[in-house]
């Protein structure tokens, strides 16, 4: 086999990124843009050792999972993978994925999951957008990375954000081309402007505008803060995030507000929250509120608990918690998000939940060192998923239900082999589609003591 040889291949699966599955002389064909039942001519574009990467050239069947993309740019941009395919088959994608990962990293034969629970309409739902900035061809431009590159693509509009996000970039980007403000240079480090981040509150409609620059001095600021806020009046908020850093990390440490409030506020369900720029906060509102309703659930909580919630951000779960709770303790390593979680129990009237600040696998051990004992822990990490060290001490703890927020279905499965190894069984899988037409998926699972 060789580089632009042509295949007739049957697709008879799909990679967790997405790409259809085949064979050709029992060599594995990765092939972009096939779906699992379809048939395709093939051509190879990467020949390695034990597998193979194709394009499709020609559809001999079509699946009738598949769709016609929605955003112009889908093939070249790197937000969205499965625009290809109808939502329902997405869902279903998606189910699989978690599956595959409990079974095969988790070593949970058969295990039961319960079907995704996806969203009724699935387009603008981001709260969240980053715009990298940088020199085209023509002038300054803001919009999304292509895939596996840093090239941006210029695109006018994006069919899974917020539509003030997208007025948002184009005010700024051309108030920047006016104002001559420089933007970034990945190369040489020069210029100013480096990303445009906007979070918007789907109950008010407010917009938080954070502009990533390399330095506080920005030439041509209140120009543009006044044609942003004259022109988008929803932005309520602009703030500075300095950053000066030469990698890929998109925010710095510092803030400074230059226009309007310092937090954003936003409701979820029967709570408010006050959103701090460096925060982690859910990018998809209408499905954070079914997720932490399910993670509420599974917490099976009758008043009296004591309820720790790990990595809680803004201590968003463990207001939902709260109510139902004797007591909750959140334990979160962003200062700023602790502060924020500590002001959202305050603004909701709510009394009986304490946050610490500290990594969870530090502060924890020295919780129960001291005496402390959870009746159920609830455990929301990145995508790298719990430290050993935490899930160790849970289990010491010995908690009557654990309940596991993840991101990442590898690193679940990883980290609830552990806990299956020690005294826990796995009782109910959730995935819940937090991120329509991309290949990331959400899960939910209650973990009880054995
Ligand atoms: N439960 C929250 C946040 C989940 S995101 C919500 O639903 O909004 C994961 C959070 O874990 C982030 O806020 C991140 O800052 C925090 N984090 C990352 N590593 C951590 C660690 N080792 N210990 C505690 N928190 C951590």
């Amino acid at each position: 086999m060789k580089k632009n040889d042509i295949y007739e291949i049957e697709i008879t699966g799909m990679t967790h990124e997405a790409l259809g599955v085949g064979k050709v002389d029992d060599m594995a064909v990765f092939v972009q843009g096939a779906i699992e039942g379809e048939k395709v001519l093939a051509k190879i574009i990467k020949v390695a050792k034990n597998y193979a990467v194709a394009r499709v050239e020609q559809w001999l069947a079509v699946s009738p999972g598949r769709r016609e993309p929605f955003c112009p740019v889908y093939k070249r941009c790197g937000g969205c993978s499965l625009q290809h395919m109808t939502y329902c088959m997405q869902l279903k994608f998606k189910h699989r994925v978690v599956t595959d990962n409990l079974e095969r990293i988790g070593g949970f034969r058969g295990i039961h999951v319960n079907p995704v629970i996806g969203m009724e309409d699935p387009m603008n739902y981001r709260n969240k957008a980053q715009y990298p900035v940088s020199m085209g061809d023509s002038g300054p431009v803001a919009g999304f990375y292509a895939r596996r590159s840093h090239t941006i693509i210029d695109s006018e509009s994006c069919g899974i954000q917020h539509p003030g996000s997208e007025k948002v970039r184009n005010v700024v980007i051309d108030a920047v081309r006016k104002l001559k403000i420089p933007v970034y240079n990945e190369e040489t480090g020069e210029g100013i402007l480096r990303h445009i981040v906007t979070r918007v509150s789907y109950a008010t409609g407010d917009i938080m505008v954070i502009l990533v620059v390399t330095k506080e001095n920005v030439p041509g600021l209140d120009r543009l803060i006044r044609r942003l806020t004259d022109e988008v009046p929803q932005v309520k908020s602009i703030v500075l995030n300095i950053n000066k850093r030469r990698d890929n990390v998109i925010l710095g440490d510092t803030v400074k507000t230059v226009y309007g409030s310092d937090t954003l506020v936003d409701r979820l369900g029967h709570l408010t929250f006050h959103i701090s720029p460096l925060s982690f906060y859910q990018v998809n509102p209408v499905q954070t509120v079914v997720l932490y309703e399910k993670a509420v659930e599974f917490a099976g909580l009758t008043g009296s608990e004591t309820v720790f919630d790990l990595y809680c951000g803004i201590g968003t779960i463990s207001l939902f918690l709260a109510k139902k709770a004797g007591r909750v303790i959140g334990v979160e390593v962003v200062p700023e998000a602790v502060e924020a979680a500590t002001k959202n129990a305050k603004v909701n009237n709510i009394f009986n939940a304490e946050f610490f600040c500290g990594a969870a696998e530090e502060v924890v051990p020295r919780l129960y060192a001291d005496g402390m004992r959870a009746d159920v822990v609830v455990v929301d990490p990145p995508r790298k998923g719990c430290d050993e060290a935490l899930l160790e001490t849970m289990v010491k703890m010995q908690p009557e239900r654990i309940v596991y927020v993840s991101c990442n279905p590898s690193t679940l499965a990883r980290d609830l082999k552990y806990l299956a190894a020690n005294g826990y069984g796995v009782r109910e899988v959730q995935p819940v589609d937090l991120f329509p037409w991309t290949e990331h998926v959400e899960c939910v699972v209650l973990i009880t003591k054995l």
